[in-house]
């Protein structure tokens, strides 16, 4: 019997335009707990299974027992290459799904490559553990590719989403980075909590690639060009808690703008 590995994405309605998605490239950096999830949302939601379709990923790691639970992955991926586990995963999903897993550190002194893979994708999400190179690729990627990246934080209390597009928004070191020594210290979210935040950042991602098209009014709350920081309470008491415009609990992500302070050498947007 032939099984019919494609999942009929008619069923999503006009909540996509499938040629969008379908033909969407992507790159995404990290898959971990955040990455390896919402890689699936998107696969999910029909990205990247057209003929001019391309959902990279890139992590240099295997998937070990701990990572069982919080990720994508299973028992029988333990030992594997997390690309190679996560390519199985989507094309359990989507058969026609153009996946490339990348099993590769990216260094974040080698901006080349930086350069050379945000010039091919119209999305690059960033959901890797390592700030320097989140900062590095938000300074040489602003310019060139849309970009979403994100993190939860340690206890998985707080997360915190950011997206960029070239001249439209503050670029992510310019909203991120202030957070990121709050965040820095990460490790044991809950699945649930990192699921929630996966699907929240597929949300973002879909929407930003549905700008300027008619689906996009399914997202346009999401994608708001002034307001690119999205923190995402999951406990009352969590980091973010202090902070005055942080006012958020569960389910609900708030927005806030750029820091204030002097014109960013990589966005030059003076900060919303
Ligand atoms: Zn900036």
């Amino acid at each position: 019997m032939t099984r019919n590995l494609r999942p009929d994405l008619t069923a999503l309605g006009d909540l996509v335009d499938s040629a969008v998605t379908e033909n969407a490239r992507v790159a995404v950096v990290g898959a971990g707990a955040l990455g390896s999830n919402v890689v699936v949302e998107l696969v999910s939601a029909g990205v990247a299974c057209g003929s001019a379709g391309k959902l990279v990923v890139i992590d240099p790691e295997p998937v070990s027992d701990r990572n069982v639970g919080r990720t994508a992955f299973t028992v029988d991926d333990i030992g594997d290459d997390k690309v190679a586990a996560l390519g199985r995963h989507v094309h359990q999903i989507n058969s026609a799904v153009r996946f490339h897993g990348v099993c590769a550190r990216m260094d974040a002194g080698d901006r080349a490559a930086m350069a050379q893979l945000a010039d091919k994708v119209d999305l690059l999400a960033l959901l890797c553990d390592d700030f320097d190179l989140q900062a590095a690729f938000n300074e040489v990627a602003y310019q060139r590719t849309v970009i979403l990246g994100g993190g939860v934080a340690r206890g998985a209390d707080s997360a915190a989403l950011f997206f960029s597009a070239p001249r439209q928004t503050a670029c992510g070191n310019c909203v991120f980075r202030p957070l990121a020594r709050r965040t820095a210290e990460r490790a044991n979210a809950l699945g649930c909590d990192v699921r929630f935040v996966a699907a929240l950042a597929a949300c973002v991602a879909l929407g930003l690639l549905h700008a300027g098209t008619p689906a996009e009014r399914f997202y346009r709350h999401l994608i708001d060009p002034r307001r690119n920081l999205l923190l995402v309470g999951l406990r009352r008491e969590g980091i973010f808690a202090e902070m005055e415009y942080a006012r958020c609990v569960v389910p609900v992500a708030s927005r806030v703008s750029g820091v204030a302070g002097p014109v960013c050498s990589v966005c030059r947007m003076g900060f919303v």
